[in-house]
């Protein structure tokens, strides 16, 4: 039993799927106009984790991410210039150009981050016609106007618009100090915008209601019932998009289908920085190439964020994240002890405990971070637990975390020739039953940093690693 909270209900509900072992995810995806930055890899950290969990839970999940490359403006309120166009001018490049080279950077961000691909990625560009399709259906059932840049929602013809943010339309209307232009009411906004007339844009489209190009929101509505059909299961975004662009979304599927298309809403939280949200508008931002430089594995930021709820803010600071990659390294040097065998027997029992603890846990509306702490609480335990049952369970609850554990293996070393005579001393040593040398040299040894082992097949010797 998988228990997610649904914004739209403010409540953990337990999650039921519309088929029976399957679920269909869609996520919002970037824009594609600059480098992503730590607050956008924290949204798709989550989106993974959350993924991960759900197949751990054997469901067949069929995830699906759209890419944003046109129809973004530098404003919520529909108004400004669209990102991507505006990007290409100041760098002096082709939409195409620009929206291929942050796609293809965002992509690499996420392989270094371990994020798994999803199964459908949709560029808004690929799907003008659908989106035009889409908009008619809106418009035959009246729920359009026009004015002179475009074609709008009239949200006061959605009865419960607003509901997943719990807006108070009347107080959002009294509250708008600034005009909003021929809009009829404050939260409408644009399905499909006429180009500017004064301005050639470079992308632009020929429609039913004249050339232009397709408001943000349409996109992603359109997008995800196209792959995952009319009604589907989860809906991810960061939680600046309850208000307006999930909000919008929900609005534009209800005026065609006449019901809502998303069964659970979840909703991340931000990286802060100081008390502010990270953002390119802000300026405070990090990206791949910063963690790098300093000299971070990427994995150490997806470290980071497990240990906290996807539901809380993190306050980003450089002190963090080194302490994140600090625990990450022990942990890696635990997962090679761990690959020592000791004499312990296996308990069935206790493995069976710690399983389902983890269960429990990540089933909890994705509580890694107590799941997180479950590891170092069975490193810690000597008693009941032998190490190759530690290892073999961490490196099952690592298909959760994605934080590569498998890949942690012992390395063969160069054995300096001095070393390797003192080794055959102490074993002639140990034939002779001479006790007393054999501890001598293998004091000899460890002082020189080589940890000699006896084990059935013979002596082993390991570099000393302090953990
Ligand atoms: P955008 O490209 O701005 O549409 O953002 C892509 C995704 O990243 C969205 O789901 C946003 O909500 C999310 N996001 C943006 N900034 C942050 C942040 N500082 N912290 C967490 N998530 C963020
Ligand atoms: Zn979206």
């Amino acid at each position: 039993m998988i228990k997610l909270y649904n914004t739209m209900s403010r409540k953990k509900e337990i999650f039921k799927p519309i088929k029976k072992g399957r679920v269909g995810l869609y996520s919002c995806g970037p824009t594609v106009y600059s480098y992503a930055h730590i607050g956008h890899f924290r949204s798709y950290i989550f989106v993974d984790t959350l993924k991960r969990i759900l197949r751990y839970n054997r469901f067949k999940v069929k995830h699906v991410m759209n890419i944003t490359d046109v129809g973004h403006l530098t404003s919520d309120a529909d108004t400004g210039e669209d990102k991507i166009e505006k990007e290409a001018r100041i760098e002096k490049k082709t939409v195409w150009q620009i929206a291929k080279f942050y796609t293809k950077d965002f992509f690499n961000s996420m392989k270094k981050l371990n994020v798994k691909k999803p199964d459908i990625i949709c560029k808004a560009t690929d799907h003008i016609q659908d989106m035009i399709d889409f908009i008619k259906k809106i418009e035959k059932n009246g729920y359009t106007y026009r004015t002179s840049d475009g074609i709008y929602f009239d949200t006061s013809k959605m009865k419960d618009y607003g509901k997943l943010a719990r807006l108070k339309i009347e107080g959002l209307e009294k509250g708008k100090r600034v005009s909003f232009g021929e809009k009829k009411n404050v939260t409408d906004f644009a399905l499909w915008k006429f180009s500017p007339k004064d301005k050639k844009r470079q992308m632009e489209w020929d429609s039913p209601w004249g050339v232009g190009f397709p408001g943000w929101h349409i996109e992603c509505s359109v997008m995800s019932m196209k792959y995952l059909g009319k009604v589907f299961d989860i809906h991810t975004g960061g939680v600046d998009h309850i208000p307006v662009h999930h909000t919008n979304e929900i609005a534009q599927a209800k005026a065609v289908i006449g019901k809502d298309f998303v069964r659970y809403w979840l909703h991340n939280e931000f990286v802060m920085v100081n008390g502010e949200k990270m953002s390119k508008s802000k300026r405070n931002f990090f990206n791949m190439n910063d963690i790098e430089k300093k000299g971070f594995d990427p994995l150490a930021l997806r470290y980071l964020f497990l240990t906290a709820h996807y539901r809380s803010k993190i306050n980003f600071t450089w002190k963090s994240l080194e302490a994140a990659q600090n625990t990450l390294n022990k942990l890696r040097q635990h997962m090679l002890l761990l690959q020592e065998p000791d004499n312990k027997k296996s308990n069935k029992n206790k493995i069976k405990k710690y399983k389902k603890q983890f269960q429990d846990f990540i089933n909890d509306d994705l509580n890694t971070p107590e799941a997180i702490s479950l590891i170092w609480k069975m490193i810690r335990d000597e008693k009941e637990i032998n190490n190759k049952d530690k290892y073999k369970l961490i490196l099952e609850f690592d298909k959760v975390f994605g934080l590569n554990l498998d890949k942690i293996k012992p390395t063969k070393i160069k054995i300096p020739t001095g070393i390797k005579k003192l080794i055959k001393e102490r074993e002639k040593a140990r034939k002779n039953k001479n006790w007393k040398k054999a501890d001598e040299i293998r004091n000899k040894l460890k002082k020189k940093g080589y940890i000699l082992e006896d084990t059935p097949n013979g002596p082993v010797i390991k570099k000393s690693s302090k953990v």
